[in-house]
């Protein structure tokens, strides 16, 4: 057999057999899916065999935590937002994760999201849904939110914005940005462009600021010079195909404590969580590196409770 690197993790001082990785998927999505548009859930439902799974376990945490079990996850970002004009979610999103958590948190991560169009102070929803709904972290979904991370800059339509952003370093809620293209109907993909996410991190060093899928499939180069630029940035590599991402990013050992490991599951063409565990394992990183994307990344961007 193969030697496997993610299992072999780093041994501990004085010997004895390395601890064991616990891994984290930074970007899982349990989401309400009665809310979803008919256009959305066509997208989000074709060529999937397992809805009855899905459907069962966005249910029931507990189901929902056993099918972390099988996959070989041991903490979850469950990853929310609001979009109600192109995908369908409201603000009811986050009494739903929030709910989905509660009493879990060891394990899972609630992540809601706020919409700076349709709310005229998104610094105090955000407020409110960490109070009230133990939301720990922040999705802003450009592409399906219409808006680039920098609107509230240079004549921008948006200063509400810079608010959220201020809001969210003060309470350190992290924010996750989804960076690269959405197929998505209604998803503006000049949106999906990261480079504007050097603004938000210039003017917020303080911002905990994550790039999702690491602008696949056009916009690696921008988010591994972020990444190199800025310490406060950080990326998940859901949705990329294990396979192909060392040749997206060869240099990724480089950037790794910078790096989580996620799945975006159920999204379209992520058929398996546990296969796609099984192919990350199977990349040719240094141990410290597979350590870091699986497990220490995670850790810190989105600490335990
Ligand atoms: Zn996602």
């Amino acid at each position: 057999m193969k030697a496997d690197p993610g299992a072999a993790g780093t041994p501990p001082p004085g010997g004895g057999p390395p601890a064991a990785i616990r891994v984290t998927d930074a970007h899982l999505h349990v989401q309400p899916w009665r809310l979803f548009r008919k256009e959305a859930l066509e997208r989000m439902a074709a060529e999937r065999r397992d809805l009855d799974t899905i459907r069962a376990v966005m249910e029931d945490p507990d189901a929902f935590l056993r099918f972390l079990d099988e996959q070989g996850i041991e903490r979850a970002v469950l990853v929310n937002y609001v979009s109600p004009d192109v995908i369908g979610f409201t603000d009811e999103v986050n009494a739903f994760v929030g709910d989905f958590c509660r009493g879990r948190e060891d394990r899972l991560v609630a992540m809601g999201g706020v919409h700076p169009r349709f709310t005229t102070d998104p610094a105090g929803d955000l407020e409110r849904i960490v109070e009230r709904h133990g939301v720990r972290a922040l999705k802003i979904h450009p592409p399906h939110q219409l808006f680039h991370p920098n609107a509230y800059r240079d004549g921008g339509d948006l200063p509400s914005l810079a608010r959220l952003y201020e809001k969210a370093a003060a309470l350190r809620i992290p924010i996750l940005f989804h960076t690269g293209t959405s197929v998505f109907p209604g998803a503006r993909n000049k949106y999906g462009d990261p480079m504007p996410l050097d603004d938000v991190a210039v003017d917020f060093p303080g911002l905990t600021i994550v790039m999702a899928h690491g602008g696949r499939p056009l916009w690696m180069d921008a988010c591994f010079f972020l990444l190199r630029r800025h310490r406060n940035v950080f990326m998940d590599v859901s949705g990329i195909p294990p396979k192909a991402l060392l040749r997206y990013f060869p240099r990724l050992a480089e950037v790794a404590s910078q790096c989580l490991f996620g799945t975006d599951w159920p999204g379209p063409g992520v058929a398996s969580i546990r296969r796609n565990l099984e192919e990350f394992r199977a990349l040719p990183l240094p141990g410290e590196a597979m350590r870091a994307l699986l497990q220490d990344t995670a850790a810190r961007v989105y600490p335990g409770r």
